[in-house]
């Protein structure tokens, strides 16, 4: 009898012949910053995670480089909202405050913005409405004016949110043409319409105040249709493919992994993170571990990059070890 279980004798053994390992390289930590002085308000569903202005928000800066995180994903809350989100191009906004300031102060952190106007838009849809929807051509058009705004303030790398169709190519191409050659873009390739998104709305203020996105995010039905968004924005020049959410799409990390060759990121979305939360805060389950073998899920389901509000904890559980 061939006897698997030899090799799972003593931890020595197992270490020897595992497949993944999570690492603190790994991990992009989502940064909430609201326009404002003294916020330091916390998310109510997501324990542990705050919003805070740009002025009290240096502690938890110097937490992200003293556990050698090493980038951030910044969500912008502004003051003024309007209908088209104007305050994303805004070279002064909230979002290229918070890019000036944390690579002055913070040089050794990558600063990745998102790239969307649902938490500038009063309607808090994902761009510019006509008919009770949102126009994806018009949108576009105002994709290029906020990167191009970003790139002037000095960020890492953009990661459009949208789904609109389109994005890559028009911000490589503007990022091109306005001097950024070498700005990098990590798509949000296959974002789906997801419930598990709730808490996030009450972290960013970007709830819609009518409707859904169901026009714009994918069916969470479909899985051959991830793989045309995905060539799409491979062709288009994004450098990095994105799948949102990621727990109950580990197929779909899967499938782009083994059919492009792009660095695969995965988000660990709001849902997820509060689920675990929860049921630990109940005692239900050991949350340290469901955290290290959910994010380890991801890593084995082929992400490369995991973007997750359980950065800090997992980099503490790790640097134990
Ligand atoms: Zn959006």
């Amino acid at each position: 009898m061939f006897r698997t279980r030899r090799l799972r004798k003593t931890e020595n053994v197992r270490r020897l012949v595992r497949e993944n390992k999570l690492s603190v390289d790994d991990f992009i930590y989502p940064l909430f910053i609201e326009e404002g002085q003294g916020i330091e308000k916390e998310i109510p569903s997501m324990p542990g995670i705050k919003r805070y202005s740009l002025d009290t928000i240096s502690k938890e800066l110097d937490e992200l480089v003293e556990l050698n995180i090493p980038a951030v994903l910044l969500f912008g809350i502004p003051a003024n909202k309007d209908e088209v989100g104007t305050e994303t191009w805004n070279d002064n906004g909230i979002m290229q405050q918070a890019i000036r300031f944390i690579k002055k102060n913070y040089p050794s952190l990558y600063v990745i913005t998102d790239v969307c106007f649902c938490e500038y838009t009063s309607h808090g849809h994902c761009g510019v409405l006509c008919d009770h929807d949102v126009d994806n051509d018009a949108t576009l058009l105002n994709l290029a004016k906020q990167v191009i705004s970003h790139a002037k303030a000095g960020v890492d790398m953009v990661a459009p949110s949208g789904m609109m169709d389109g994005t890559i190519a028009m911000i490589r191409e503007s990022l091109d043409a306005a001097g950024y050659p070498n700005l990098p873009i990590m798509g949000y390739s296959v974002k789906y319409a997801s419930a598990f998104y709730g808490p996030f709305r009450d972290a960013a203020d970007s709830a819609p105040s009518f409707g859904d996105r169901r026009t714009y995010q994918m069916d969470p039905a479909n899985r051959d249709e991830a793989q045309r968004e995905a060539t799409f924005d491979d062709e288009e020049g994004a450098d990095i493919l994105m799948v949102k959410p990621a727990l109950s799409y580990l197929d779909i990390i899967r499938d782009l992994k083994n059919n492009f060759d792009r660095p695969i990121a995965c988000y660990n979305v709001s849902g997820e993170y509060a689920m675990v939360k929860a049921a630990a805060e109940k005692g239900w389950i050991d949350g340290e571990r469901v955290m290290m073998e959910s994010l380890l899920s991801m890593k084995r389901a082929g992400a490369d990059i995991i973007i997750t509000y359980f950065a800090k904890e997992a980099a503490k559980v790790l640097s134990k070890k």
